[in-house]
């Protein structure tokens, strides 16, 4: 393995520290290697919940963020996919094994060795090294990983808005195409009007489908229909319920506080399917008779794989889909966190920009 090299984060030294500036180290390319300058990075829900170490994992010093876009400014010389100067994303994933049948084929984030996440991950397959072991996020000024990872943003396309697409936007992307809504003509819903929730409301009706969001709120009707919904369903209004039952072939349930997934299905038309998105601790009860009757499936997916993310990247661009972002500086880390402890369904995705903080 390679040398090391310096390199400024922003992090927290513990739970209850606030952000400051550290320095960290991470590998000089190796052959197969890219390196980059990190210009802005996505803040992401999960990020809050690993700083403040709510699911008792974290290791301390922590540097958040998955949602990484730079230019690079070192290659390998393996590297054939990249060159110095290109727009580059790294999303939740560093690395994984390259040898299993998950990886090979494409699906490094179901590696059956276990994938290495971009940050507060135990480094173990050694295409990716640390002072420390552990995996240090996009909160800093420049990374490096083997270019497998490496997500090529199209030069045309903002680059502060790109960070977001790897983890928003391919968490909605992967089972839109995984459950055969690429293509269009489905009828999908989406539950949910977040980040995520937005992003596949964009995405499923750029592919040709007919839309339906789904929220526990009115106030998101305007919002919904503005990025492109048909239709909308309020969930806690059973007369609201009703008239779509029986509509829909595909949903994707991005909510992550606790609910009984049973209270959806009734929306599914023969041979529906429902996928969980969010991040639901709770266990759901289900009555056997309506999946029976209609033939429906519950089912489940995170993320997606490298190939999957660059076209996602790509299809981003060719539909010109952004996330809505505001950008922030590090100094502003702590109020930010704060904002997204209280409430998990901003409008607005706030994007770290490195240049400004340094
Ligand atoms: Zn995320
Ligand atoms: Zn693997």
């Amino acid at each position: 393995m390679t040398d090391l090299y310096d390199t400024v984060a922003w992090g927290k030294s513990s739970k209850d520290s606030k952000f400051s500036q550290l320095k960290i180290q991470r590998n000089l390319p190796g052959a197969d290697d890219v390196t980059f300058d990190l210009k802005y990075c996505g803040i992401c829900h999960t990020d809050v919940h690993i700083a403040n170490n709510d699911w008792g994992t974290t290791t301390f010093p922590v540097v958040p963020g998955h949602e990484l876009a730079g230019v690079v400014s070192a290659i390998g010389t393996n590297v054939t996919k990249f060159k110095v100067g290109d727009q580059v994303g790294v999303g939740c994933i560093v690395d994984s094994c390259l040898k299993c049948r998950n990886c090979n084929d494409g699906v490094e984030h179901i590696c059956s060795g276990k994938m290495t996440m971009t940050y507060d991950s135990k480094i173990s397959h050694g295409h990716i090294k640390t002072n420390s072991g552990i995996t240090y996020g996009g909160f800093s000024t420049s990374q490096t990983v083997n270019e497998r990872f490496l997500i090529k943003i199209p030069a045309e396309y903002p680059l502060e808005s790109a960070g977001p697409l790897f983890c928003s936007a391919i968490t909605m992307y992967s089972p839109l195409c995984h459950w055969k809504a690429a293509s269009g003509g489905l009828n999908v819903g989406v539950i949910g009007i977040g980040g995520l929730g937005q992003m596949g409301i964009m995405l499923a009706k750029a592919m040709g489908n007919k839309v339906t969001a789904i929220s526990t709120s009115p106030a998101k009707q305007q919002d919904a229909m503005e990025i492109g919904a048909d239709n909308f369903i309020v969930s806690t209004d059973e007369a609201s319920m009703l008239s779509g039952a029986d509509t829909l072939d595909l949903i994707l349930n991005t909510v992550s506080a606790n609910h009984q997934i049973e209270h959806y299905l009734p929306l599914l038309r023969r041979d529906g399917s429902i996928v969980q998105l969010g991040l639901v601790g709770k266990k759901h009860e289900i009555a056997q008779i309506p999946l029976m009757r209609k033939r429906i499936q519950i089912s489940g997916s995170m993320i997606g794989g490298i190939p999957e993310t660059q076209d996602c990247m790509d299809f981003c661009a060719k539909h010109k889909i952004f996330s809505k972002i505001k950008l922030v500086k590090a100094s502003e880390l702590d109020h930010v966190f704060s904002i997204l402890e209280q409430k998990n369904d901003q409008v607005v995705r706030y994007v770290l920009d490195i240049e400004a903080s340094k």
